[in-house]
């Protein structure tokens, strides 16, 4: 009998979910007419200010060529509502019937809000490859003093991400790893939700397509990492750099969306209590949770091998020693615990019970086993 039959119509589905179209490529910047001009005939760009004369200049050049209209302006470095509003009041005044962004997580997601408020489209550009940010349906709205303010859920993923891998290229070494880090938790993360039948990004159950993507994340993160990373320390574009971008900006994103996160997000969440480790990247943070999340797992040797290389030929920090902690201070771990426990965090989305306890001891076995393989050549 199915669960409709059996008086069960609320049983949540499985789902899927991605931007209507993934783009990577070299020098697709100054191709923006190509993916503007299918959903309207003014494109209102928010760029990042490092890149603001090259759109306003050969960018904006090729849309006009293209008989398209378009306005520039400049990112005030905050997502917040402010700003959303100060973009929309312009984009409507140029009559703007397509927003884009090209640039860091803020500009993307201020785009993404401009877009939603104003049902338009959304033409993406990331410029750093250190989050998956830009694939997913959701933006992080900040107060104007730059403290986290909400989560605004989206009803719909961007229209069109485009990776310009030579932009991506050029971005610090730093921030392309942060991005292998965050990528590198989204299949361990999605098997455990699947094998939990948790809850996705979207609040849906996961699906076997996500859990897949998920996979190939990783598999592409095992192949290409290794000289991926010798291509981005000498700002080169080689097909191993955009293997891993579409694992980075793609996979991560849309194989978290529909597969869901589990422990490694969750102690990242909880890692914002630690003073030391303000300064510390999402995506580093990310590994340190991986981490934690396979000593809970007792994950096989060959697994924890695997990932430390990646992590190692990263240029990662593997240890809290390495992310610049000086002490080990157990009220803040037990801290850390406590918020990565919390009612609703992905933590739920873990096979087996988990108390905060049992966080904070896999944790500190999670940083001995880190300074271990640190010793390790
Ligand atoms: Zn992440």
């Amino acid at each position: 009998m199915s669960d409709a039959q059996a008086g069960n119509p609320t049983r949540v589905p499985r789902s899927v979910t991605s931007p209507k179209q993934f783009m990577i490529g070299k020098g697709l910047l100054n191709q923006m007419q190509d993916y503007v001009k299918n959903f309207g005939d003014h494109a209102f760009i928010v760029c990042d200010e490092f890149i603001l004369g090259r759109v306003s200049d050969q960018t904006a050049q090729g849309l006009k060529q293209a008989g398209l209209g378009v306005t520039v302006k400049k990112f005030n470095y905050e997502c917040s509502q402010t700003e959303i509003d100060r973009l929309g009041k312009l984009a409507t005044e140029a009559g703007a019937n397509v927003i884009v962004g090209v640039g860091g997580g803020k500009t993307l997601d201020s785009a993404k809000a401009v877009a939603y408020h104003y049902k338009l489209p959304v033409v993406l550009y990331p410029t750093i490859a250190s989050t998956d940010a830009p694939c997913t349906a959701l933006a992080v709205i900040y107060t104007e003093e730059g403290e986290f303010d909400h989560y605004l859920f989206l009803p719909q993923n961007p229209d069109v991400v485009v990776a310009d891998t030579e932009i991506l290229c050029a971005a610090p070494a730093r921030f392309f790893a942060a991005g292998i880090g965050d990528a590198l938790a989204t299949y361990f993360e999605a098997r455990a939700c699947y094998q939990s039948d948790g809850v996705n990004l979207v609040l849906k159950r996961p699906s076997r397509t996500g859990l897949g993507l998920a996979e190939l994340c990783f598999e592409l993160l095992r192949e290409n990492v290794d000289a991926a990373m010798d291509a981005v320390r000498n700002k080169l574009v080689t097909p191993a750099l955009e293997q891993t971008i579409e694992a980075t900006i793609y996979l991560s994103g849309v194989g978290a969306e529909a597969g869901g996160l589990a422990c490694a997000h969750a102690v990242n969440n909880g890692m914002s209590a630690v003073p030391d480790l303000h300064h510390v990247q999402h995506g580093e943070k990310v590994v340190f949770g991986l981490l934690t999340q396979l000593v809970l797992e007792n994950a096989p040797k060959e697994e924890l091998d695997e990932v430390v290389r990646i992590i190692k030929t990263a240029g990662l920090p593997l240890t809290l020693a390495d992310m610049g902690l000086k002490n080990v201070v157990e009220a803040e771990w037990r801290t850390v615990a406590k918020i990565a426990c919390a009612e609703g965090d992905t933590m739920g989305n873990m096979p087996m019970q988990v108390s905060e306890d049992d966080v904070y001891q896999a944790m500190l076995a999670a940083n001995a086993m880190a300074e271990r393989y640190k010793a390790q050549h």
